[in-house]
């Protein structure tokens, strides 16, 4: 992979914006609360799909990290999770007869941090979801794990109730970048896991990494890229850190003269993309690596790869039922999601026997554009007749109000535009969030706040 094809500094410099990563189109902006249960029971019924995508959120954290921006509750009091599980199981005894008739295919555990949970709570949870829905023989099971706070053992434990797939929160090895995220932890301990994870019978092991943070140079982020390749994992995500302290209280621990600035933070993904790319590592997308013979390189490569509220996946074709706490449901032509609060969870649990407190139900012109957006987030490419076909419209007609905002990347030879597709170049992977806005019909109203994070 030639990794020169997607710098650019000055246009990489001049798109440099805020936007949203398109996690959904539209974004958990427009959910609102007039969205109610009977909407969700409608959209079980209306789908046509009858795979299924579990997602479990687990809350709890030990410890604080400070550039955190997630859902998530801190406590070192371990029976708290058995109190959330109490009510975790009422939710899903609640929701799986919705979904006696689908079959699920995925499952993934997120937070916070599952493996805050004990090996005991860990089986109870297993146990109850595979009682409760139908799982196909080759489920894909898969769980993230703070390896601050864990044992050995843990991998053979998972491995045994059928998680295939790890997810290991890294973000730094460099210990004066640790010391100022408040996340110290082991690097040593970490590859020996990983090596026994592996051992154990493990194929896929994800690590996550992230740059921008307080403290990092081309020096010791290169150690911790080097670390990560000698641990031959196959999947890797990288993420850059979004410093909004006026949201997140956490990150006001962060000084703003310890973090790089816009030079040293492109020069940090820089380094990054280039490093990973050398060592071997496909570019997935616009902030993943896998191996060239890991699944999410060969959807690349076959046009088949989707994006979900998880990132980019192989999966994209299955109804997504998000359970716990700030969970989100993508289920037929809608959107939803849990309340975040935990005691608001605990009483809407038990008052309304569900925890739904927002969401959308999509507009024709909501599924067009959010496969417009889609098409683009992955395959940097948009076969015209493909949606002219599948929608009965006429593309350029349809768009003829979003189009001109494209004026300014062909311009700058960021994308071609002609009668048959829209191409986008390598040059401009980097921004394609950007480029995508352009199709986002509710972007004028979220244009001029801080609402989201910045491209780098
Ligand atoms: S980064 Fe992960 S482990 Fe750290 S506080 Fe946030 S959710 Fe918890």
């Amino acid at each position: 992979m030639k990794v020169s094809q997607f710098f650019d500094n000055t246009l990489l410099n001049k798109y440099n914006t805020s936007g949203p990563r398109y996690t959904s189109y539209p974004t958990a902006l427009e959910f609102h609360d007039d969205f109610t249960h009977d909407d969700f029971i409608n959209a079980i019924e209306n789908s046509q799909n009858r795979e299924l995508s579990l997602y479990v959120h687990i809350p709890f954290c030990h410890t604080l990290c400070y550039y955190c921006g997630c859902n998530k509750v801190i406590t070192r009091h371990r029976d708290k999770a058995d109190t959330y599980l109490e009510y975790l199981a009422q939710e899903i005894a609640l929701q799986a007869p919705l979904f006696k008739d689908y079959t699920v295919k995925q499952l993934h555990w997120g937070g916070g941090t599952p493996s805050f949970l004990t090996h005991s709570q860990i089986t109870k949870l297993v146990s109850l979801l595979k009682e409760k829905f139908n799982f196909s023989d080759n489920v894909e099971m898969s769980i993230e794990i703070d390896p601050r706070e864990i044992e050995m053992g843990l991998a053979e434990h998972l491995y045994s109730l059928g998680f295939n797939r790890l997810s290991l929160g890294v973000q730094d090895l460099d210990l004066k970048v640790q010391q100022a995220i408040n996340r110290v932890q082991s690097t040593e301990f970490i590859g020996d896991f990983i090596a026994h994870a592996k051992a154990v019978g493990f194929k896929s092991i994800n690590i996550d990494l992230i740059y921008g943070l307080p403290h990092q140079t081309l020096d010791n982020f290169t150690k911790t890229l080097v670390k990560a390749h000698e641990w031959d994992v196959e999947r890797i995500s990288l993420f850059s850190y979004a410093h909004l302290p006026s949201r997140f209280a956490a990150q006001r621990k962060l000084r703003d003269e310890w973090l790089p600035n816009v030079e040293e933070k492109f020069a940090l993904m820089k380094l990054a993309i280039e490093t990973l790319c050398d060592l071997g590592y496909d570019f997935i997308g616009m902030d993943h690596f896998a191996k060239p013979n890991d699944e999410l390189a060969i959807a690349q490569n076959n046009g088949s790869l989707h994006r979900n509220f998880q990132g980019y996946t192989t999966g994209g074709d299955c109804d997504l039922l998000g359970l716990g706490v700030s969970s989100i449901s993508s289920i037929g032509n809608s959107f939803s999601q849990n309340i975040k609060d935990l005691k608001e969870y605990y009483q809407a649990i038990t008052e309304k026997q569900h925890a739904l407190i927002k969401g959308v139900s999509l507009s024709k012109d909501d599924i067009l554009r959010g496969e417009v957006i889609q098409e683009l987030m992955c395959n940097l490419y948009l076969d015209k007749h493909m949606i002219n076909e599948k929608y009965r419209i006429n593309f350029d007609e349809y768009f003829a109000e979003d189009l001109p905002l494209l004026t300014s990347f062909i311009d700058d030879g960021l994308l071609e535009n002609n009668e048959n597709y829209i191409k986008v170049a390598q040059k401009a992977r980097l921004l394609i969030r950007i480029i995508c806005m352009s199709f986002d019909a509710y972007m004028k109203k979220h244009i001029n706040q801080q609402r989201f994070s910045r491209v780098i």
